[in-house]
């Protein structure tokens, strides 16, 4: 049994599995994707039902899991091979190159501040421009810049003789042109997943107008417009003319629940909906949000409070019913909700200033390649599938491969967390306690 575990995503399951592991006395790699660990969590600007600051909580994991001597992290970084079984798996892992020393840069900014090249913001969900030369937000561990070369006006030739302006700043002599990608091969004993998911293509229900009507964005996209660290600095500003909205409307399940999409219920939706309802009145107390919905689902610790605080003291109005289409006032770029309100049994329209489509969220692109390379089996939604779900909802269908998170099936941050934790549980059993037990 090797005494040590590979772990895919470092998002808030990721990084509580690395934690509880790592105290174990077990060695973690943690393998992300992104140039930085901390998931969809960090894009959060708060979270239901306590309203606590998304990031406040997460930055403080994020540093104990980086720092952890037992966690050895691996961002911008993706698994290429797997062989073994458990207790025994060889992987190889592709380390991408980010063209500046970690050593030397001391994320200060300089080279951002002259980098000619503006591209669309990913963590913004596209809502502003980053640089080609950026580090993905404020908290971001590990902290330090990436050359994005997909973009980098140097990298792809574009200005070869011209630009390295963020060279001719950098005070720490950190850009380094000469990094090349890396392979790195672990000997684990175990193997976790926990990728997390991505949101639905909204525009794919065309008749909500999203990426038509200006003033439709995602529920997503409206976590970081009320962030203090998003685009517009926490201001809660309309996309068509900057102005404050004043009546903000909140679509639940598109794309969800809706056998022409993915039938199943994503989970969190009506919850952060909720939430993001109660952070529109907070920002403005005259602003009046109003949640459109299939069934409430509340199941959680205090949800149902959390949803009679939202009526009660920040003036949410539930309607039941899945509005049909979205138009736009062509004079104003309001968005108009066409709707049946089902409790009424009344067609009604409703204009507002702000649409925000909870859309479905789905597991995140590329999960189907790493179910081919460890063998694992993904459930009809292309979820990681864990046969014995009663009584091991935790191991996939391959001995020694667990999963946690959102990648195995919609949930909220809490559960994710638990599942990380029972995770942990699961390859410390295999790992020191050993596999004849293991069976049992
Ligand atoms: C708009 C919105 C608001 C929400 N609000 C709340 C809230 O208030 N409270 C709450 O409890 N929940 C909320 N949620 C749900 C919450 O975001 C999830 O429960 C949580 O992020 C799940 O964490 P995770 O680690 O499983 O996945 P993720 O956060 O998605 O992290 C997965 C990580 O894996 C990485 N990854 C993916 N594929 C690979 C790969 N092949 N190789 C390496 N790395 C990979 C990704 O880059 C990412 O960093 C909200 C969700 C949305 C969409």
């Amino acid at each position: 049994m090797k005494q040590a575990v590979l772990i895919i995503g470092a998002g808030i399951a990721g990084i509580q599995a690395s934690i509880d592991l790592a105290q174990m006395g077990l060695q973690v790699y943690l393998v992300e994707r992104s140039p930085s660990i901390g998931g969809r969590m960090a894009q959060l600007d708060k979270t239901f039902p306590t309203n606590d600051c998304a990031i406040c909580i997460l930055a403080p994991k994020m540093i104990e899991c980086a720092y952890h001597e037992n966690v050895h992290l691996l961002t911008y970084s993706e698994v290429i091979t797997v062989e073994g079984h458990a207790g025994n798996f060889r992987i190889s892992v592709r380390k991408k190159p980010r063209y500046v020393d970690p050593d030397r840069c001391t994320s200060c900014g300089e080279c951002v501040e002259k980098c000619p090249r503006r591209v669309a913001d990913e963590f913004n969900l596209n809502l502003n421009r980053r640089r080609a030369i950026y580090i993905p937000f404020p908290q971001a561990v590990p902290r330090m810049m990436t050359i994005d070369a997909e973009y980098c006006l140097y990298l792809t030739d574009l200005e070869k003789d011209r630009c390295r302006l963020c060279e001719e700043v950098c005070q720490a002599g950190a850009i380094d042109w000469k990094q090349q990608e890396e392979i790195v091969e672990l000997d684990v004993g175990a193997i976790v997943v926990a990728t997390g998911f991505d949101p639905y293509d909204a525009s794919v229900l065309e008749e909500y107008g999203f990426g038509r009507i200006q003033n439709v964005i995602t529920g997503l996209q409206y976590e970081r417009l009320v962030s203090a660290s998003g685009p517009t600095s926490g201001e809660l500003l309309r996309p068509s003319d900057g102005a404050h909205p004043h009546t903000v409307a909140f679509i639940q399940c598109v794309g969800s629940r809706d056998i022409n999409h993915n039938p199943y219920c994503s989970s969190v939706c009506c919850m952060f909906a909720t939430k993001e309802a109660i952070l529109a009145n907070e920002h403005d107390p005259e602003l009046r949000p109003y949640i459109f919905y299939t069934d409430l689902r509340a199941g959680g610790k205090r949800f149902q409070e959390y949803i009679t605080r939202a009526k009660d003291e920040y003036q949410v109005t539930y309607i039941r019913g899945r509005p049909g289409s979205i138009g736009e006032n062509p004079e104003t770029g309001d968005p108009i909700v066409r709707y049946e309100d089902t409790t009424a049994r009344q067609v009604q329209e409703m204009e507002v200033d702000l649409v925000v489509l909870c859309q479905a969220l789905v597991p995140r692109y590329g999960q189907s390649e790493v179910a081919q390379l460890l063998g694992i089996v993904l459930d009809e939604y292309g979820f990681v599938y864990t046969p014995e779900q009663l009584l091991r909802p935790l191991d996939t269908s391959v001995p020694g491969i667990f999963a946690c998170g959102f990648c195995q099936s919609p949930q909220d941050i809490p559960d994710s967390v638990a599942q990380a934790s029972g995770v942990a549980a699961r390859v410390a059993e295999l790992l020191l306690i050993g596999e004849r037990k293991f069976e049992h």
